[in-house]
């Protein structure tokens, strides 16, 4: 990190003079404790929120009247190196403890899950990758480090770029998606916007990449579940978007839960130490996720916690994340030279490098300032970037865009869920704030109507519906997943519609009516009746604060859709994982008996990773190669052949034909974004650098292979023009 000569020989300095204490304060991150206050005990409050018995927006109420413990005795006597917390207030009265009561005056890095925006809360990630624009990814972080900074959290856990290409795992909604160059390019991004703005103290924050390492390839899509894979597949996929993230200056990485081929992440040598901070040379710190030590005993690595804390400190893990088990065995290990001191040298010297790049030790406090509104600027970003993140999967006879004046009935609870927008990870969101699709819609639609069918947490009304069908000339159907459904601890063995939905959007289709599924929900579902039996599907995710007039400015016609899927969609719940770069087989599935498809379903996804429909057509022709000494320049002409203007995502793709391992049937390569009155056309080119084209072979080793490889320029991981070109490398 990028601190002066003068910094570096400051904390040199300190580390000299603390304790072993202070070093072991310095990797302890304490975990605030609830001490109670509530009328039932705390888990249960988790479940009442979980089995949606109360809202998020109780939920926050009753927090903020519960008693913590914010262990200021440990601070004052430099044991705490870090907290979580989300209060100015308490973070400069933390603060001033550490910088003014503890021996060596070291202020705390306050770090927090400010995972897509804080008060003003942004789309899920796995919708704004939608957007494929890495200037949005950019500006949302810029705006989340800011609104954070002024509440003392300087340290966000976030971007969360776990490449996941099973839909039943519940955190799939909490990261960029299944694609490993995508899932980079946002990395990269929130990287600049998280940390890029160092003009002043109050624009930036440390970022923490998580989980390192293919936590999104949970087997069987359960949450916490093992991983296991060649390195190649390790490297190529589920390392890629760390490195690219750490080229661009991440602060830190936190280890993730998993064990990666038999060895838990969070004491992974191999992973922490030879990969992460030799071969990418990582200069920041590793934190373990929550309890992650500990877990190293359940998992059976370590007999018990004193061992588990010597192997995670060995493996080259900073600072433990809550469990006190540093706190507890260190300075033991040390005495009993199982660990090197010069370990926790090396560990402080990363952590208070941090701390000096972030200006804590020169600016510990935060202005404290009166509670405001939402600024105007802040909400306009949240509505572009919910707008641009709504993919619209079907749009049968252009029943969309409806006209204001049109009968509307709405259905489905979650059209009048406000505290619904929000989606897994929202940290700091008033309810005030929050849009609802039925408030959007109303807003906009001259005779829109709501009627209450229930149908997700209440069963279905058959007579609201039956007054909803007498109603409307279209049906708007809000349908999909509570917040509580998707984010950690939230995998699904069964990702359709929950069954009542189901039943209310066969009322529907049995009534004749047409009808719009608007989808509230943070995964891919299974769609296949959907798709086959609903007019129009418009993928709406969890966008966030602004969600409802989002929705209504695309369904009035005001927006023209233009997102993408970050993710392929599944027809049903037994195909996944199922993700557009997988390698062949020898056995393509056919029409031939033998050949790698299921028997009671067809082969590929319901929507392919990439698509997205428009209110408007794009033709694409005259695909052009040029190749130059380590490049070559791709071009295509795309056409806005339909009536309105619109914004359309144009996506390279490669397939490498012959290669020493078996390569993936297709690879993203880059990306493009092209506006378009009617009629008009644009030549889109991308310069497409041969080092792209390498790959990590089986022993992790990066290289170039000669050969053939297609070229694809289009609108999606199934529809583009392609061109062979043959390749050298030298
Ligand atoms: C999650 C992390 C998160 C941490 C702190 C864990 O349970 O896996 O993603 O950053 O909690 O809240």
């Amino acid at each position: 990190m990028a601190i002066t000569e003068e910094q570096k020989n400051h904390i040199s300095q300190l580390i000299q003079s603390m304790t072993i204490d202070e070093k072991i304060g310095q990797m302890n991150q304490a975990a605030v404790s609830i001490v109670g206050g509530f009328e039932v005990p705390f888990e249960e409050l988790i479940e009442m929120l979980t089995d949606g018995r109360i809202s998020h927006a109780e939920f926050e109420k009753i927090m903020s009247t519960a008693e913590q413990d914010y262990h200021e005795d440990e601070i004052r006597a430099g044991k705490v190196g870090s907290l979580m917390l989300q209060d100015a207030k308490k973070a400069n009265e933390l603060q001033k403890i550490a910088v003014e009561e503890s021996r060596l005056g070291i202020p705390l890095i306050i770090g927090l899950d400010v995972i897509h925006g804080f008060r003003t809360v942004f789309p899920i990630a796995l919708a704004e990758a939608c957007s494929f624009e890495d200037e949005l990814f950019v500006k949302t972080a810029r705006m989340a480090a800011k609104e954070s900074r002024k509440q003392g959290v300087n340290w966000h856990f976030a971007p969360m770029i776990d490449v996941s290409r099973d839909a039943r795992w519940g955190r799939v909604s909490e990261g960029p998606g299944e694609d490993p160059y995508l899932v980079s390019q946002f990395a990269k991004a929130k990287i600049r916007g998280l940390q890029g703005d160092q003009s002043s103290t109050e624009n930036y924050v440390a970022a923490c990449l998580k989980h390192f390492v293919a936590y999104g390839a949970a087997e069987g899509g359960r949450d916490y579940n093992t991983t296991s894979m060649a390195d190649s597949l390790l490297h190529n996929v589920y390392l890629a978007p760390f490195k690219a993230a750490i080229e661009e200056g991440a602060a830190t990485v936190m280890a993730a839960f998993n064990d990666l081929n038999g060895v838990p992440c969070t004491v992974n040598q191999d992973m922490l130490r030879a990969v992460l901070k030799e071969d990418y040379g990582f200069e920041g710190f590793v934190v373990s996720d929550a309890n992650g030590i500990r877990e190293c005993v359940t998992h059976g690595i370590a007999e018990d916690e004193k061992a588990a804390a010597r192997q995670a400190a060995t493996a080259g893990l900073d600072m433990d994340m809550g469990t006190g088990l540093y706190s507890a065995h260190l300075k033991t290990l040390i005495e009993e030279k199982l660990v090197e001191e010069s370990l926790l040298d090396e560990a402080v010297t990363r952590i208070l490098t941090i701390k000096m790049w972030l200006g804590l030790f020169a600016e510990p406090y935060v202005e404290i300032e009166e509670e405001a509104e939402v600024p105007q600027n802040n909400t306009q970003l949240a509505l572009e970037a919910a707008e641009k993140s709504i993919v619209l999967l079907k749009n049968e006879n252009n029943l969309l865009p409806l006209e204001r004046t049109a009968k509307i009935s709405v259905i489905g609870e979650l059209a009048d869920m406000a505290t619904e927008v929000v989606g897994a990870w929202s940290i700091s969101w008033k309810a005030e704030d929050c849009v609802s699709v039925l408030s959007g819609l109303s807003a906009q639609g001259e005779r829109v109507k709501y009627f209450a069918t229930g149908g997700l947490t209440s069963p279905l009304d058959e007579n609201k519906l039956k007054e909803a069908l007498a109603y409307g000339d279209v049906i708007v159907a809000v349908v999909g997943e509570t917040v509580s459904m998707s984010g950690e601890a939230a995998s699904r063995a069964t990702i359709t519609l929950p069954s009542s939905q189901k039943r209310m959007l066969e009322k529907v289709k049995e009534a004749g009516k047409p009808v719009v599924a608007v989808l509230m929900n943070g995964r891919p579902l299974a769609l296949e009746w959907e798709h086959q039996n609903v007019d129009a599907i418009l993928e709406t995710w969890h966008l966030g604060v602004q969600m409802g007039t989002a929705v209504a400015n695309v369904i009035f016609g005001s927006a023209n859709p233009s997102g993408k899927l970050s993710v392929s969609f599944p027809r049903v719940t037994g195909q996944c994982p199922i993700y557009y770069n997988h390698p062949n087989t020898g056995r393509p599935g056919g029409k031939s008996k033998f050949t790698s498809k299921y028997m009671d379903i067809e082969n590929g996804p319901l929507y392919p990773f990439g698509f997205g429909l428009s209110y408007t057509e794009y033709t694409y022709s005259n695909l052009i190669l040029e190749r130059f000494t380590d490049s070559i320049r791709v071009s295509v002409d795309v056409q806005n052949t339909g009536q309105r203007p619109g914004t359309e995502i144009v996506q390279l793709y490669v397939r490498d034909i012959v290669g020493s391992i078996v390569r993936p049937v297709l690879e993203m390569k880059d990306y493009q974004k092209v506006t378009l009155l009617p009629g008009e056309v644009r030549t889109v080119s991308f310069d497409l650098p041969k080092q792209k084209l390498g790959f990590y072979d089986n022993k992790g080793e990066f290289k170039f292979e000669d050969g053939e490889f297609l070229i694809c320029l289009g609108k999606n991981s199934q529809e583009y023009l392609e061109e062979k070109i043959t390749l050298t490398f030298d």
